[in-house]
């Protein structure tokens, strides 16, 4: 019989190729260029790894996405292979293309968003591992003290008659050159061991709560879908103790050896709320916020990667936490606004978490006091299951609500703290309770005019008045930065007729300060948090009592917990009704309700004052009753009638450039193209000049596309981002809203 012929010229040396994202997270460079491994570096050549190549004249890092062993192209080296393990594992990879595609941004730019910057590929970046280093003995110490003669040596050699390995920087302190002698005569050697920047402040272990019923239930039914994808609603009301539940849960995931992310908004991310977790699980917990120092990111980075920690809580970023067998995913506060990053690529940390409990078949929970309409609307469709929890723990009222209308108060002459909050303020500081209140307004005074001539300071790329910041003495523009230094004369007729108008945080306090001079106050908004650490020392000090008042933005109003506040007073209620958002009913009934629910969380009773020129308002009137069902209602009926999520999907292009002309007809152009391609129920509205229609001397031009159910529509859009390129004195920026 005859056998087949094999071919039998099978080459000798397979060449290696790789095909590399180069580290600009421009979407005109938006692919991969395929070098050559060359043969030494072919062992360490491993997909996910970072890499050094030749890009043009330049030297960039970059990701090996692919291997392969032919290349249709002419190919360079790489140069350098920069990583020992890889820094996007298999499931990373996935999860960035998933991004890519979620958002229309350029794929660099999502695996750029998915890591700690110590591991993105960035030439300009280095950062290290910190190491220690100690010092341990070749052999018998006393062996040892006898090949010495010199003191010095002996001295050095004496600090190791009580332990076997001393830090080196302990023993030169004795003598550098008595070390560095017995290290190279063999008689010490040096161990390098490598330390953590950030530890969490241990705290005395604390055992589970025994749970009530609702949050006993909640638990069975979230452990009860271990091992599957499902999504929860847990709709708790502040202070039914939702917090409890995760730490239950998580309790239940630990056992199976498996691990738990949970995300919570950056501003309530407080110590607090970690202090309760590492109570419970010490030393088993990673810590992601901004808070951290790019070093110490990396180091908690790394104990994730390498399984020594179980729990990692942090901001959105967290979501990308290198686990590799989740057994839940918690996102706290899931009605923030925190969760969606507002540049490039603007993602929404739940498609990411959605994506995550379905590679890693887990449950993902959503909890809220205020649910997203979105969260509610789906919770309502049963696509995800909704846990109420209707009671505060420990037997904790809701506090009574009071709207007060300021323009009896202003009539009154009361227009910054009327007579009822002024009256209570002074009840509870006499009872020794603390009190707090909003005001989500930063700066001293939000607008400067000249009563004689009536000039008004504005920012000058801005177009917006500039708010006056007393404590540094200058004007800040608040959305592009400027800053300008004040006197007391009016620049334009040099008169010393000033006026101060519009009540910020600064002012606030100063005029607390007036009306309760023993009061002891303290403030807390972005300026006085600024410098690191403050945040921790405002909160630990309030908690300790050593301030009666604490006045502050909506840093205030989410997470924290302090048993002795029995009053809040929310200032200008009306601000954020009037910001032109579809949101802005929400946003308003999220941050007001939250802001309640710092008031009388244990078994002191609650009180508090809103004060507002529209007491009739539905969503006030919401807030005060505590109605949230009532206002879902209200509000899903207007957004159905403005066709507005979560009854229609939105997207947002944003043209930019700094020649009007310019962007306007790119603008037009984009229009024409998007209306001869849509489906005919897609809605176009605009293009229009932005909210913020100039920025740091940036026109913005905006196109609002609403729509349901549309194919082709990504397709067109990507289409559209491709011409668009093509202008470079316009870029489009995307942005999904649901
Ligand atoms: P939420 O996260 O819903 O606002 P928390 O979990 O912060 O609520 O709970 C509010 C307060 O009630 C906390 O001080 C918490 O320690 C306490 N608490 C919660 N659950 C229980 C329970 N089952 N038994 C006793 N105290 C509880
Ligand atoms: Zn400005």
């Amino acid at each position: 019989m005859q056998l087949p012929k094999i071919c039998s010229i099978l080459p000798l040396v397979m060449k290696m190729y790789a095909d590399v994202l180069v580290e600009i997270r421009s979407k005109h460079i938006d692919k991969t260029f395929t070098y050559h491994v060359p043969e030494s570096l072919e062992k360490e050549a491993i997909v996910g790894k970072r890499v050094l190549v030749l890009f043009g004249k330049q030297k960039l890092e970059g990701y090996i996405l692919a291997l392969k062993n032919t290349s249709d192209v002419k190919t360079k080296d790489i140069l350098e292979i920069l990583d020992e393990e890889p820094v996007l594992n298999e499931e990373m990879l996935e999860l960035g293309k998933f991004l890519q595609e979620k958002t229309l941004s350029s794929l660099s730019s999502c695996y750029s968003a998915m890591l700690p910057k110590a591991l993105k590929a960035s030439k300009k970046t280095q950062i290290h591992k910190k190491e220690t280093l100690y010092l341990t003995l070749s052999g018998e110490l006393e062996e040892l003290q006898k090949e010495v003669t010199s003191t010095s040596q002996k001295d050095v050699l004496a600090l190791f008659e009580n332990e076997a390995r001393i830090l080196k920087s302990r023993a030169t302190k004795v003598s550098a050159s008595a070390v560095k002698t017995l290290l190279k005569n063999g008689i010490l050697n040096e161990e390098k061991e490598e330390v953590y920047r950030y530890q969490i402040k241990k705290q005395e272990e604390e055992s589970a709560k025994i749970l009530n019923d609702e949050q006993q239930l909640a638990k069975e039914k979230i452990v009860s879908s271990f091992q599957k994808n499902e999504i929860f609603l847990l709709h708790g009301i502040t202070g039914s103790g939702k917090t409890e539940v995760y730490l239950n849960v998580i309790e239940e995931v630990l056992k199976l050896g498996k691990e738990a992310i949970v995300l919570v908004p950056e501003i309530s991310l407080t110590p607090q709320f970690v202090e309760r977790f590492s109570k419970r699980f010490p030393d088993d917990i990673a810590l992601l916020h901004s808070g951290l120092s790019d070093g110490e990111k990396y180091d908690e980075w790394r104990k994730i990667l390498r399984g020594e920690v179980h729990i990692c809580i942090g901001a959105r970023s967290a979501s990308f936490a290198p686990f590799k067998n989740l057994g839940i995913i918690i996102m706290d506060e899931e009605h923030s606004e925190s969760y969606k990053q507002e540049s490039s690529p603007r993602y929404f940390a739940l498609d990411v978490l959605k994506k995550r409990s379905q590679t890693h078949k887990c449950p993902l929970v959503l909890g809220s006091a205020t649910p997203s309409l979105d969260s509610m609307a789906r919770a309502g469709k049963k696509l995800y299951t909704y846990l109420p929890m209707k009671k505060r723990a420990q037997n904790a009222v809701l506090p009574e609500c009071i709207l007060v209308d300021m323009a009896e108060e202003v009539k009154n002459r009361h227009p910054i703290i009327s007579r009822e909050l002024e009256c209570s303020i002074i009840e509870k500081l006499n009872k020794n309770e603390q009190v707090m209140l909003l005001l989500n307004r930063r700066g001293h005074s939000t607008t400067i005019t000249c009563s004689n001539c009536g000039f008004t300071y504005r920012c000058p790329h801005c177009e917006i008045s500039l708010t006056y910041h007393k404590s540094s003495k200058n004007l800040r523009c608040h959305y592009c930065g400027y800053t300008k230094y004040i006197d007391d004369l009016c620049p334009n007729c040099h008169e010393k007729s000033l006026n101060y108008y519009g009540l910020g945080t600064e002012k606030l306090e100063e005029y607390l300060e007036n009306i309760f001079p023993t009061a002891k106050i303290v403030r807390m908004d972005a300026d006085s948090t600024a410098n690191k650490g403050m945040h921790e020392k405002i909160t630990e000090d309030f908690q300790n009592h050593k301030y009666d008042i604490l006045l502050g933005t909506q840093m205030i109003s989410k997470g924290l917990d302090f048993p002795n506040v029995t009053l809040m007073g929310i200032l200008d209620a009306d601000a954020s009704l009037q910001i032109p958002d579809y949101k802005s009913n929400e946003k308003t009934y999220s941050l007001l309700s939250q802001a309640s629910g710092r008031a009388g969380r244990k078994e002191k009773k609650g009180l508090v004052i809103i004060q507002t020129f529209q007491p009739e308002n539905y969503i006030l009137q919401c807030v005060k009753n505590h109605a949230y069902l009532k206002f879902y209602q209200y509000e899903m009926n207007i957004r159905k009638t403005l066709k507005y999520p979560p009854f229609y999907y939105l997207i947002l292009l944003t043209f930019k450039s700094k020649d009007y002309s310019t962007v306007s007809k790119e603008a037009n152009k984009a229009k024409e193209f998007l209306e001869q391609n849509k489906d005919p129920q897609t809605i176009l509205l605009g293009p229009t000049t932005a909210n913020m229609f100039l920025v740091n001397g940036v026109y913005h031009f905006e196109i609002l596309i609403k729509y349901r159910f549309d194919d082709k529509l990504i397709n067109t859009i990507k289409e559209l981002d491709k011409f668009v390129l093509l202008n470079k004195k316009v870029t489009m920026d995307i942005d999904f809203h649901y």
